[in-house]
């Protein structure tokens, strides 16, 4: 087998992992010492790369603290703030960061997707939503009919929590006024938050759970905002997708968008 199929199927495995909230895999040094790059590459440190998944997935190594990558399309103001992000020591996650992730997209998106918080991959990527969930996301954008490109994406805090556990409210408190500036300048039609972090974040307490609260319109500032299930709840609960999809229609019926036929789901 190819080492390139090989890396790819350790990196899908060591994600699947994740997705079940393993954060340590115990690997033996003839392992780690295979899987070491060729003389001559850029050496980092093993042990690293196998307890952080996305390392696996070819990203290349980042060093702690880097901004976040060029993102396509952005406007100075969004690079302004994507810069004081890159800088920011306002909660304790910027300790265990390797990239900020302040989101990316379209600056002038109809739809703004609104999640939890980086995890392994999205903090060596410096993007949002690039792993698996990633993947459900984009699915779940393209059923809409519409490209990635054409909607902006972000998260509740924009440093990875360690172990991938939920930010705390201190820690959302913290990180909000980034994503407020944000929306000011993005002006979506509307907001669909991921998941109840990204509800409650956004909304602040939630009297109701996820499941009653999702398909029920809310308001963010004068914004129309939609609950739905974070795509990681989605892969871990595929009979979800009924209700996540009649979310994403409601959003679309919103819009005077057409529902896009059942098939291209
Ligand atoms: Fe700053 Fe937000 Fe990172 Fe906390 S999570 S350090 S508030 S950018």
């Amino acid at each position: 087998m190819a080492l390139k199929q090989i890396l790819n199927d350790l990196s899908a495995h060591l994600e699947s992992l994740r997705e079940d909230g393993v954060t340590a895999v115990e690997v033996s040094g003839e392992v780690l010492r295979a899987m070491a790059p060729p003389a001559g590459e850029s050496s980092g440190t093993p042990q690293k790369a196998v307890s952080r998944p996305g390392a696996a997935r070819g990203a290349g190594r980042a060093e702690a603290g880097q901004p976040a990558p060029s993102i396509g399309q952005t406007t100075p103001e969004l690079d302004a703030i994507a810069k004081r992000v890159a800088g920011c020591t306002r909660c304790v996650l910027h300790k265990g960061r390797t990239r900020t992730v302040p989101g990316q997209g379209n600056p002038h998106p109809e739809i703004l997707f609104v999640g939890e918080g980086p995890g392994a991959d999205e903090d060596i990527q410096g993007l949002a939503f690039v792993g698996r969930a990633g993947q459900l996301l984009t699915k779940m954008i393209e059923a809409m009919g519409y490209r990635r490109d054409e909607v902006f994406i972000a998260n509740i805090v924009k440093c990875r929590p360690p172990e991938n556990r939920k930010p705390l409210p201190d820690e959302m408190e913290s990180c909000l006024p980034y994503l407020k500036e944000q929306i000011g300048l993005l002006k979506p039609r509307v907001i669909i938050a991921l998941g109840a972090t990204a509800v409650t974040g956004l909304l602040g307490s939630m009297t109701t759970g996820i499941s009653r609260l999702r398909g029920n319109w809310q308001s963010f500032e004068g914004i129309d905002l939609m609950p739905t299930f974070h795509p990681s709840y989605l892969l871990r609960t595929p009979s979800a997708k009924r209700d996540a999809w009649a979310d994403l229609q409601a959003v679309l019926k919103k819009l005077g968008r057409p529902v896009p036929a059942p098939e291209k789901r």
